[in-house]
C-alpha cells in the first residue's frame, strides 16, 4: 500500500511538494525521517516526536534482527507496537550494516555470510532472508538488498584507491538482480506494504542511468538513491545529487539515503529528493554540536557559561522554550544525560521544521526566496 500524490512542483527547479500515503498514516514531502536504528530514535521519546512533527521514523533491519530477534517482533505483530509509534515506519534492508562488517563477512552472488557481532553466531543475509525480516517488522516502507558500492575500492584492498567503473558495475549490476529477488519475496509473503529500489553505480552517471532504468522497468513504488555520502567528496556527491533523483519517475517518491547537513537538504530537495534521513542531527546532538537558523554552535564553547539566551530565538522547541545556553553548557559540562536528551529535541525539531518551510515555501510558489534566505541566515553566524 503506497500512493504518492504530487501537488506541486517548482518550475525553477526540481523540487516537488508531495503526499505520501501508506498503511500507518499519511507524509507530507519533502520530509526528513529520524532514524532510530535499535528500534529507537535515541534520547527521544515517540511522545516528544510526534510533538516535533516527526511523520515518519527509520527502524534499523540487521540491528533489530540480531536484538531483540525476530521471535519478539512476531509476537509483537511487528514494529509499530514494539516501540510504541504507531504513524509509519520505513526500515533499511540491513545491507549497509552487513557490508560494515568488512572482514567479518564474505559478500557472494547468493548473499552475504557473516559472523554475528553480538555472539559470534553463523549468519547469512540474502535478498530473501531481508525481506522475510522486513516483513515481520511490518514496516511501511521496505527496502530492497542491494550492495553499497564503496567510493573507496577495497578489492583490491589498496587504501586509497578509488573505485573503478568496472568494480562499481560489476556491484550495480549484482544490486539489480538483488533488486528483483528482493521483489518476488516481496510478493510471495503478500507483504501489504511498499517496497523501493535503490539505485547504484558508484560515482559514474552511466551506471547510475542504467541502473536506474532498469529498476524503473521493475516498476517499484518508489525509488532511493544509494551509495552517496559513502565517504566521497561533497563535490562528488552534488554531482549525483544532480544527475539520479530529477531522472526518476515524476509520479514516484523519491528517497536520497543517508543525507545529511541542512544545506545538503534544501539542495537535495531543489533537485528533486522527497524523502531524506541522517544520524547527523542526534548524533551531532551528542558530541554538542547544535543546528541553528544562523549557522551551527558548539554548546561545550565557553561563550556560552553565562548565556542567558536560548540555543535559537527563532526556535520553537521545547529545549529552546525553556532553557539558557548557560544550563545547557552546564549539563554538557557535567555529563548530564539530560543534555543529549535536549539537544536532540532541538537538531530533530531544527530538521523537522527546516523541511516545514520547505514546504510550505513550495506551496506559497517562492522556493527559490526561500532557499536565498536559508543560505544567508545559516552563513550569519551564531
Ligand atoms: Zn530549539
Amino acid at each position: 500500500m503506497l500512493q504518492f500524490d504530487l501537488l506541486q512542483t517548482d518550475p525553477a527547479s526540481h523540487a516537488r511538494r508531495g503526499r505520501l500515503t501508506l498503511n500507518h498514516g499519511v507524509v507530507e514531502t519533502p520530509i526528513f525521517m529520524p532514524v532510530g536504528t535499535y528500534g529507537t530514535v535515541k534520547g527521544v521519546t515517540p511522545r516528544s516526536l510526534d510533538d516535533m512533527g516527526a511523520q515518519i521514523i527509520l527502524g534499523n533491519t540487521f540491528h533489530l534482527w540480531m536484538r531483540p530477534g525476530l521471535d519478539v517482533m512476531q509476537s509483537f505483530g511487528g514494529l509499530h507496537a514494539f516501540e510504541n509509534w504507531n504513524q509509519p515506519i520505513l526500515t533499511d534492508s540491513g545491507g549497509f550494516q552487513v557490508w560494515s562488517l568488512g572482514a567479518m563477512r564474505k559478500i557472494s552472488e547468493e548473499g552475504v555470510r557473516f559472523s554475528s557481532p553480538v555472539n559470534g553466531d553463523k549468519l547469512f543475509m540474502s535478498p530473501e532472508v531481508s525481506i522475510q525480516i522486513q516483513t515481520t517488522l511490518n514496516s511501511d516502507i521496505a527496502m530492497q538488498l542491494d550492495e553499497c558500492t564503496p567510493y573507496l575500492s577495497v578489492e583490491p584492498r589498496t587504501k586509497g584507491q578509488i573505485t573503478t567503473e568496472r568494480e562499481a558495475r560489476s556491484s550495480m549490476e549484482m544490486s539489480l538482480r538483488w533488486a528483483k529477488r528482493s521483489q518476488a519475496e516481496f510478493a510471495r509473503l503478500e507483504n501489504p506494504n511498499a517496497l523501493f529500489g535503490i539505485v547504484q553505480g558508484g560515482m559514474f552517471e552511466g551506471l547510475r542511468q542504467e541502473s536506474l532504468e532498469q529498476l524503473v522497468a521493475m516498476d517499484f513504488p518508489g525509488y532511493a538513491v544509494g551509495g552517496v555520502s559513502v565517504g566521497e567528496p561533497k563535490d562528488e556527491m552534488l554531482r549525483i545529487m544532480a544527475h539520479t533523483p530529477q531522472r526518476l519517475p515524476a509520479h514516484k517518491p523519491r528517497y536520497l539515503m543517508g543525507v545529511g547537513t541542512p544545506e545538503d537538504l534544501v539542495e537535495g530537495v531543489a533537485q528533486g529528493v522527497d524523502m531524506f534521513d541522517c544520524v547527523m542531527p542526534t548524533r551531532n546532538a551528542r558530541n554538542g554540536t547544535l543546528f541553528t537558523r544562523f549557522g551551527d554552535l558548539k554548546i561545550r564553547n565557553a561563550r556560552h557559561k553565562t548565556d542567558h539566551g536560548p540555543l535559537d530565538a527563532s526556535c520553537t522547541c521545547y529545549a529552546c522554550a525553556g532553557f539558557s545556553r548557560a544550563y545547557l553548557h552546564h549539563l554538557d559540562r557535567c555529563g548530564e544525560m539530560l543534555s543529549p536528551m535536549l539537544s536532540s529535541i532541538h537538531n530533530l525539531h531544527y530538521y523537522l521544521n527546516l523541511m516545514r518551510e520547505v514546504r510550505e515555501a513550495l506551496e506559497a510558489g517562492r522556493f527559490g526566496a526561500f532557499v536565498a534566505q536559508f543560505k544567508a541566515d545559516r552563513g550569519r553566524g551564531v
